[in-house]
C-alpha cells in the first residue's frame, strides 16, 4: 500500500460504497483550483485517491494524481501551479471493479489518451458491465492497457474508432459500452459531459461566470459559487466551449430512465438536489413513510448519524415520539487517525460514534439507520444502546432490505454476505436481538422520492436492483463470473 493512501476504518465494510465522484470546469481562470474545491465537495463519494488533468493553451495537458484525501493533496500552491489552464477535470474514487484493495496510482482517474486529432481526458463514475469481454476484444486486437480499470476501455475503444473528432469517438466508445456511465472529458478546447442511456449515475451543469461547470452533484457546485442550470438528461452528450456555450445531442437510442434510487436514501449529500428534489427532504419523507408503515411504542427516536438522521427527524415528527441524538459521532475521527492495531479495530465502532448515557437511560429507543448491509455494525450500536441501559431497542431502516449487489458503479458485498439475502426480516430481528426490526417498503420508498402510486412493477422509475434483484441491464461479466440472477420462483 502506497504510505499516504489512509487505512479504511475496520467497521468500513457495513455500508454500501459509491464509487466514484467527478467534476469538470471551463471558461473559468485557474480551473482546477475550482476542480480541487468541486472534489473535496464529492469527497464522500471516494476516499481512495484523486487526480486532476488541465489544459493550458502554452503549456499543453498536466496532470496530478495521488493517493488520499483531495484536502490533503490538492491545497498545495506548488501543486496546483502545475495544473495551469481554463479547463480541467478531476475524479475522486473509491475503487473500479477488478482492482478493489489494491489500488495502484495507475488506475486513478482521469485517464488521457493521445489521439490524432489531439490529447483527451476522461473521468468515468459507474461501472462497465461488460467490461471484461471488451478487454478481452481489445487487447486480442493490440490494445495495451494501463491500468486494472474498466474506465479505461472508453479510451482504447476511442482510440479504434474512424471518427474524425473526439466527440464523435467518444459516442462511438460509448455505444459499445454497456451498464453505468457518467462521463466527464475534456480536449484542448472542450468540456464534455455524458450519461448513460438509463441515467443510472447523476451528473448536473452549472455556470460560474462566463464559465461552466459539471458535477456529479449539485453541492459541487455550490462550493464554487457556480449556478445549478439543470442536469444531463439520460442518454445526453452536453459539449460546451468557452465560445459556443453548451451544444446538446442526444446519441444513444432512448430508453425509459433508471436513475439509482439509492442515491436518494445515502450516496448523494443531503445537501443536493436530485431530480428536482432536495435530498434532504426526501430522506426526511422517507422517515414520515416509515413512520407510517411501521409504527411503534417508544420514548425516543435517534438517528444513526448522519446518514440516518433526515429519516430520524421525519419519524419523529410523523409519530409525535421526542427526537434526540442518543449517538453522537466523533466528527474528527480521520481515516490517518492510527493505524488500526488488533486492539483498535476491537473497538470498532466505538471509535467513531458514542452513546449519549444521559438521554437513553430507560427509554425505549428507535434506531433510525439509513441501511442493514452486513449487519455488523447495527448489532455493535445496539449492544452500545443496552449498555447504556435502554429499555427496548427497535431499528427502522430507511430503505428496503438490501439484498442484491449493485453492479452500477457501487460497492456491495456478494451476495451471501449481505444479510438481508439470506435471512427474512424476523430472522435478522433475531439475528440482531433487537425488540423489533422493521425497513422501509418498496413502494414507501417511491412514495417518499415523490411516485405517489408507489412502484409500479412493470415500469419501476428508478433502478432498484439492490432491493428487487431486477436488473436493468444484465450484468454480463458477472454472470460470466457465476452470478446467479433473480428466478421467476424468487
Ligand atoms: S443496484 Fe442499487 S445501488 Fe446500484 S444503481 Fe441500482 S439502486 Fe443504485
Amino acid at each position: 500500500m502506497d504510505p499516504q493512501m489512509p487505512p479504511a476504518h475496520p467497521f468500513d465494510d457495513d455500508k454500501l460504497k459509491e464509487e466514484c465522484g467527478i467534476f469538470g470546469c471551463v471558461g473559468v481562470a485557474d480551473a482546477a483550483n475550482f476542480v480541487a474545491l468541486g472534489l473535496h465537495a464529492l469527497q464522500h463519494r471516494g476516499q481512495e485517491a484523486g487526480g486532476i488533468v488541465s489544459h493550458d493553451p502554452e503549456q499543453g495537458f498536466n496532470s496530478a494524481r495521488r493517493f488520499g484525501y483531495v484536502r490533503d493533496n490538492f491545497t498545495s500552491q506548488s501543486l496546483m501551479k502545475t495544473l495551469p489552464g481554463e479547463l480541467a477535470i478531476g475524479h475522486v474514487r473509491y475503487s473500479t471493479a477488478g482492482s478493489k484493495g489494491q489500488t495502484q496510482i495507475r488506475d486513478v482517474q482521469p485517464f488521457f489518451g493521445e489521439f490524432s486529432m489531439g490529447g483527451a481526458a476522461i473521468a468515468h463514475n459507474g461501472n462497465i458491465t461488460n467490461a471484461d469481454a471488451l478487454r478481452r476484444e481489445l487487447i486480442e486486437r493490440g490494445s495495451i492497457f494501463q491500468s486494472s480499470s474498466d474506465s479505461e476501455c472508453i479510451i482504447h475503444l476511442m482510440a479504434r474508432s474512424l471518427q474524425r473528432n473526439i466527440p464523435s469517438r467518444m459516442e462511438d466508445a460509448l455505444r459499445r459500452v454497456e451498464g453505468a456511465f457518467s462521463v466527464i472529458a475534456m480536449t484542448r478546447t472542450k468540456l464534455i459531459g455524458v450519461r448513460d442511456p438509463l441515467g443510472v449515475r447523476p451528473l448536473v451543469l452549472g455556470k460560474i461566470g462566463d464559465g461552466y461547470a459539471l458535477a456529479s452533484e449539485t453541492c459541487a457546485l455550490d462550493i464554487i459559487g457556480a449556478t445549478f442550470v439543470r442536469e444531463i438528461e439520460p442518454g445526453e452528450m452536453v459539449v460546451i466551449t468557452a465560445e459556443k456555450g453548451v451544444e446538446s445531442s442526444h446519441p444513444f437510442r432512448p430508453q425509459p430512465s433508471k436513475f439509482c434510487i439509492f442515491e436518494h436514501v445515502y450516496f448523494s449529500r443531503p445537501d443536493s438536489i436530485i431530480g428536482g428534489r432536495s435530498v434532504y427532504e426526501t430522506r426526511r419523507q422517507i422517515g414520515v413513510e416509515l413512520a407510517r408503515e411501521a409504527p411503534v411504542e417508544a420514548d425516543l427516536v435517534c438517528p444513526v448519524p448522519d446518514s440516518g438522521t433526515p429519516a430520524a427527524i421525519g419519524f419523529a415528527h410523523e409519530s409525535g415520539i421526542p427526537y434526540g441524538m442518543g449517538i453522537v459521532r466523533n466528527q474528527y475521527m480521520g481515516r490517518t487517525f492510527i493505524e488500526p492495531t488488533e486492539q483498535i479495530r476491537n473497538m470498532g465502532v466505538r471509535l467513531k460514534l458514542n452513546v449519549n448515557r444521559a438521554l437513553i437511560e430507560g427509554k425505549r429507543v428507535i434506531l433510525v439507520d439509513d441501511s442493514v448491509v452486513r449487519g455488523t455494525t447495527s448489532r455493535k450500536i445496539k449492544e452500545m444502546i443496552l449498555d447504556a441501559g435502554a429499555a427496548e431497542v427497535h431499528f427502522r431502516i430507511a430503505s428496503p432490505p438490501t439484498a442484491w449487489p449493485c453492479f452500477y458503479g457501487v460497492d456491495t458485498p456478494q451476495r451471501e454476505k449481505l444479510l438481508a439475502a439470506t435471512m427474512s426480516e424476523d430472522e435478522m430481528r433475531d439475528h440482531l436481538q433487537v425488540d423489533s426490526l422493521r425497513f422501509i417498503s418498496l413502494d414507501g420508498l417511491y412514495r417518499a422520492v415523490g411516485e405517489a402510486e408507489g412502484r409500479n412493477a412493470k415500469c419501476p422509475q428508478y433502478c432498484d436492483a439492490c432491493f428487487s434483484g431486477e436488473y436493468p441491464v444484465t450484468p454480463a461479466d458477472m454472470i460470466e463470473k457465476g452470478f446467479k440472477m433473480k428466478t421467476a420462483a424468487e
